[in-house]
């Protein structure tokens, strides 16, 4: 299992500003979200309670729809009330959260033209699906590229982007791999299947410039976290050569946190990674995640 299940899951869902049962929230087949791919999401962690970064989260679920052309009434505040209303409505103090907009049934077609957008908030309890991976992940370079922003919107959390994800997630597991690297339409070094890269050259932290990428907000948060340590941090094109050159290597998402790299392929990274323990730890203690 690589994500987190919903069997067995009872807590309510918001729709359109409803709280309904969690079987009772479905949509049509005629939906246009369904058919073409006119959805965006977000992924939201609640830490003992609190949810971490729930503005950034929000304005980005705006800005992924914008990319995306979906007209969305909803304001930033109304998300955030609504995201809070679904967790409290949930009781579950460890949860992951994700809010999707899509666009609705009225039309088939090639644009949504007068259809309605929708939207739509899951609380599913939290599952460490990342335990015994604290040693680090096996990694492989995948053959499927991060297409370019004139091909793609590539910067949004947007549904269409995932058909890539999800295929180099599968041939990379399918061979062994916990996961994959993807190149840019350039060749370089874009990200993972479901997180942003970093890797640690010579004391200093290097992340790919986030243009074909989804620009992270654990990635934007790791950045802050490593400047406050004095860790110098650059984001810059990297190269699969750069990676060969690499101490340490991680990825970073909300829902893996900082998740240290064992091995890309061949290459095998040291045991030992100062600079991913300390801003594992520092990532922790800003979430919350060490409070009793
Ligand atoms: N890239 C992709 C493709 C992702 O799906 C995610 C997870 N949302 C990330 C990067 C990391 O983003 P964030 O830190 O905002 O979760």
């Amino acid at each position: 299992m690589s994500g987190l299940s919903t069997d067995g899951v009872h807590t309510p869902v918001w729709v359109d500003g409803q709280l309904v049962a969690w079987d009772k929230a479905q949509l049509h087949a005629a939906s246009f979200g369904l058919n073409n791919a006119s959805c965006v999401f977000e992924g939201i962690r609640v830490y003992n309670g609190d949810i971490f970064a729930l503005e950034e989260h929000a304005a980005r679920l705006l800005s992924s729809a914008h990319a995306i052309g979906l007209e969305i009434s909803y304001t930033r505040e109304l998300i955030i009330n609504a995201v809070v209303e679904t967790v409290h409505a949930s009781a579950k103090t460890n949860a992951y959260v994700r809010p999707l907009v899509w666009s609705g049934s009225e039309i088939l077609g090639i644009i949504p033209d007068e259809t309605p957008a929708h939207m739509a908030i899951l609380v599913v309890p939290w599952k460490n699906i990342y335990e015994g991976k604290s040693s680090g992940i096996r990694l492989t370079w995948s053959r499927w590229m991060r297409p370019a922003a004139t091909m793609a919107p590539v910067t949004a959390k947007a549904s269409c982007n995932y058909v890539i994800a999800s295929l180099a997630r599968r041939e990379a597991n399918a061979r062994g791999y916990d996961d994959a690297l993807l190149l840019d339409h350039r060749g370089y070094v874009a990200e993972a299947t479901g997180a942003n890269v970093f890797i640690v050259l010579e004391d200093r932290l290097v992340t790919p410039i986030a243009d074909a990428c989804l620009p992270g907000i654990t990635r934007r948060i790791v950045m802050d976290l490593a400047h406050e340590q004095g860790i110098e941090v650059t984001q810059k094109r990297l190269r699969p050569a750069d990676i060969v050159q690499a101490s340490e290597i991680f990825l970073t998402g909300t829902a893996s946190e900082l998740q240290p790299v064992c091995s890309v392929g061949d290459q095998q990274l040291p045991q030992e990674h100062p600079v991913t323990s300390a801003l594992t730890e520092a990532y922790r203690q800003a979430t919350g995640h060490n409070r009793t």
